[in-house]
Formats: C-alpha cells, sequence, structure tokens
C-alpha cells in the first residue's frame, strides 16, 4: 500500500525524521491559509499522487508570494498529470502539499528496501540524488552504496557513519545524517514498511538536512497491525478492481493485458501468467483466490475480472486440493449467469472432486471450452482471444 509524499513526511516528523514544513491543501483557498501559516518567502506547491517523477512532469512548483500560490493551486488542482511512473492515462491531482522552499546546496538519494537476496533490509544511499535513480543504478552503480541490516542489531552507528561517508555528506553534518538514517530506520521497521525511498534527501545552506520527498510503501500483510497506516490509505488512488478484491480478500493486481486469469495460490498463479506469455498471450490480471475460497469469493472473483472491459476472454485454471472444484464451479456459473458473460471462457479444473465440477459446468448451458491441461488451456485462450 502506498501513501502520499506529506503522509509521509508527518510519519518521518513522529520519528524525529528532519522534512520540510509543510500543509496539505485541498483547494486554492486552503492552500493560500496552509502558505500563510509558513515561515517562508517562498512557497513550493507540490501536486499529490501516488507516483514519482512530478517534478519533471511539472507537478513541482515553486511560488514567490500568494498570489502565486493560488495560481499555481488553481493550475494543478483537477489537472491530470502524466509523470514517468503514472503511465500514460496519468493521473489526476487532488490534494497538493503547500511546503516552505529550501535553500538546496545538493541533492543526495537514501532509502531502505526489504532484499530479497540478502533477506535483509538494505539502508542505500547516492550522492546522485533528485535525479532518476534507476539510471544511476544501470549506469554508474558504483555510485550507490549499500548497508545490509542485521535485523537483531538493526541499524548500527557504524553502518550509519560510514553511508554518510561514502555518500559524501560534508563532514560536519555527520551526526545529522546518522540520526536521518536511524530515524527512517525505526519508522520503517515499526510500520512494517517495504520501501522507503528519499528522493531528494538535502543539505541546506542552513546546514540542515532535510527529506524534500518521501515515498513509503508498507507490506499489505502487515497491515492489520497497523489501523494509523491503514487510514492513510486514499481510494483515489487505487485501481477500483484491487480495492473491491481487497473487499473479498483476494489477492488481485491489475495488468494490461487482455485474458483474464482465476487461479489458485500464488504459485501456480505466476505460472498460468507465465503459461499465457509463453503462448503469445497477455494477461489482464494476477488472481489468485486462495486456498480455502467460497462460492462467494470465486463469484465475486470472477465479477471482478467481468468487470475489466479490456478483458476478452477468461482462462480459470484451477487446482482443488482444499478448494473444492465444484465449489470453483458453482461460482463461476453463478457469476457468470448474473454478469452475462460475453467473452469466451475457458476452463481447466484438476484434483478434489473434479468429476463433479466438470460435470456442473457442462449442465450449465454456459459455453465453456474444457482444457485437460494448462498448457492446453492457455493455448485454446490465447487463439479464441486472437
Ligand atoms: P518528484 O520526485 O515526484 O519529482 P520531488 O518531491 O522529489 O518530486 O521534487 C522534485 C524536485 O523539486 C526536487 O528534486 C527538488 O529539487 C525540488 N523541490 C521539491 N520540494 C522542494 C522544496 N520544499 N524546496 C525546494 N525545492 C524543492
Ligand atoms: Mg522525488
Amino acid at each position: 500500500m502506498n501513501i502520499h509524499e506529506y503522509q509521509g513526511k508527518q510519519l518521518l516528523r513522529n520519528y524525529g525524521v528532519a522534512v520540510s514544513n509543510g500543509i496539505v491543501a485541498f483547494s486554492p483557498e486552503e492552500a493560500v491559509k496552509a502558505a500563510k501559516q509558513l515561515a517562508t518567502d517562498v512557497f513550493v506547491v507540490k501536486a499529490q499522487i501516488h507516483a514519482g517523477g512530478r517534478g519533471k512532469a511539472g507537478g513541482v512548483k515553486i511560488a514567490k508570494n500568494l498570489d502565486e500560490v493560488r495560481a499555481y493551486a488553481k493550475e494543478l488542482l483537477g489537472k491530470i498529470l502524466v509523470t514517468e511512473q503514472t503511465g500514460p492515462e496519468g493521473k489526476e491531482v487532488k490534494r497538493l502539499l503547500i511546503e516552505e522552499g529550501s535553500n538546496i546546496e545538493k541533492e543526495y538519494y537514501i532509502g531502505l528496501v526489504l532484499d530479497s537476496a540478502t533477506d535483509r533490509v538494505v539502508l542505500m544511499g547516492s550522492e546522485e540524488g533528485g535525479v532518476d535513480i534507476e539510471a544511476v543504478a544501470e549506469e554508474t552503480p558504483e555510485k550507490i552504496f549499500k548497508e545490509i541490516i542485521d535485523p537483531v542489531v538493526g541499524l548500527t552507528g557504524f553502518q550509519a557513519r560510514r553511508m554518510a561517508f561514502n555518500m559524501n555528506i560534508p563532514k560536519h553534518l555527520v551526526n545529522k545524517a546518522v540520526k536521518f538514517m536511524s530515524g527512517l530506520y525505526n519508522v520503517f521497521i515499526d510500520k512494517d514498511a517495504s520501501t522507503v525511498e528519499i528522493n531528494p534527501l538535502v543539505v541546506t545552506a542552513e546546514d540542515d538536512i532535510l527529506a524534500l520527498d518521501a515515498k513509503f510503501n508498507f507490506d499489505e500483510s502487515a497491515l492489520y497491525r497497523h489501523k494509523d497506516i491503514v487510514e492513510l490509505r486514499d481510494f483515489d488512488e487505487e485501481d477500483p478492481k484491487e480495492i473491491e478484491a481487497s473487499k473479498y480478500d483476494l489477492s488481485y493486481i491489475a495488468l494490461d493485458g487482455n485474458i483474464g486469469c482465476m487461479v489458485n495460490g500464488a504459485g501456480l498463479a505466476m505460472a498460468t501468467m507465465d503459461t499465457i506469455n509463453y503462448y503469445g498471450g497477455s494477461p489482464a490480471n494476477f488472481l489468485d483466490v486462495g486456498g480455502g475460497a467460497t462460492a462467494e469469493k470465486v463469484t465475486e472473483a470472477f465479477k471482478i475480472i467481468l468487470s475489466d472491459e479490456a478483458v476478452k476472454g477468461i482462462f480459470v485454471n484451477i487446482f482443488g486440493g482444499i478448494m473444492k472444484c465444484d465449489v470453483i464451479a458453482e461460482g463461476v456459473i453463478t457469476a457468470a449467469k448474473e454478469v452475462g458473460l460475453q467473452v469466451p471462457l475457458v476452463v481447466r479444473l484438476e484434483g478434489t472432486n473434479v468429476d463433479k465440477g466438470k460435470e456442473l459446468l457442462n449442465e450449465s448451458g454456459l459455453n465453456i471450452i474444457a482444457a485437460g491441461s494448462m498448457a492446453d488451456g492457455a493455448q485454446k485462450i490465447v487463439e479464441l482471444v486472437g
């Protein structure tokens, strides 16, 4: 789950991490009111969307007085911002962060990620901040430094200092940088984040070290123990199909292909997507209905797939272990009848109660194409979708 920059900055403040002062605003009037409360004569008006690259796309404006704040707020609110990270459809700006302008001396990058290669939280830092860090990683990987953190010990002072030196933080500011990193690590761990990126981290002319940007992502499996984080969720920023799926506890991720997939088990779901790709098709989603899904859950899953206009065909690939094939069949039939199935449906069932499941499907009167194997099913749906 992602949150907005202004929410991330509030979290950082709570953990003693230095961030620039700012206030969220939902209208031009609120933007001006917010600016009046800031002790500065240079304001920054920042579009709040769940995507980076706002600066380059015109989503970060420097305002020299309250009239400019109002004008930029008017310009940005309601605008569809297309950045490198939003995709071509862009995102509508509905919130702004009105911030004090910083006197930037230099921009750095600092972040924490959960690294699957080492099974550790890794601190990453670079002197090459502000810009596209992915490009730095690709072209000059030696400019990105890493500290692998032992979960028992946490981020040590030694590691944080070594990082500060590697990043060429001015010597007299190393202690401030260390304090920054340790606060960042604490909030990351306490809140079960999966990534946090501060790009840029800046050194100012007044010798402050501040987070000018904050991008958090949280582990959804841990959200049950972070009510405060769940409250920050902005449904406007999420795919409505994904919101619907989360209500029914389905793991659903929208993709940009045209073959809807309904599968049980994350491994089988991944394999199904790979197989579709192998035969030249393109999945419209990842969907794991889980092990013990009920007919109701399957029905909802099927409806969510069908609500996607891009879907030109559906492939149901279920292995009935804990999950029974007849339950799946019932869900598919109910949903197909309720929604009115217009696209080809290929079903491959295997496992517990498979015969009963197939019988139900055959007797349903629906136009269902049975598949003998996963490869067979993938091939069939790819052909049907064309
Ligand atoms: P994004 O990463 O989405 O482009 P950032 O918050 O990183 O958005 O802002 C982009 C750039 O705008 C920063 O690299 C910085 O140069 C400038 N900027 C952002 N906030 C401020 C601020 N409060 N004061 C001065 N400059 C800022
Ligand atoms: Mg940034």
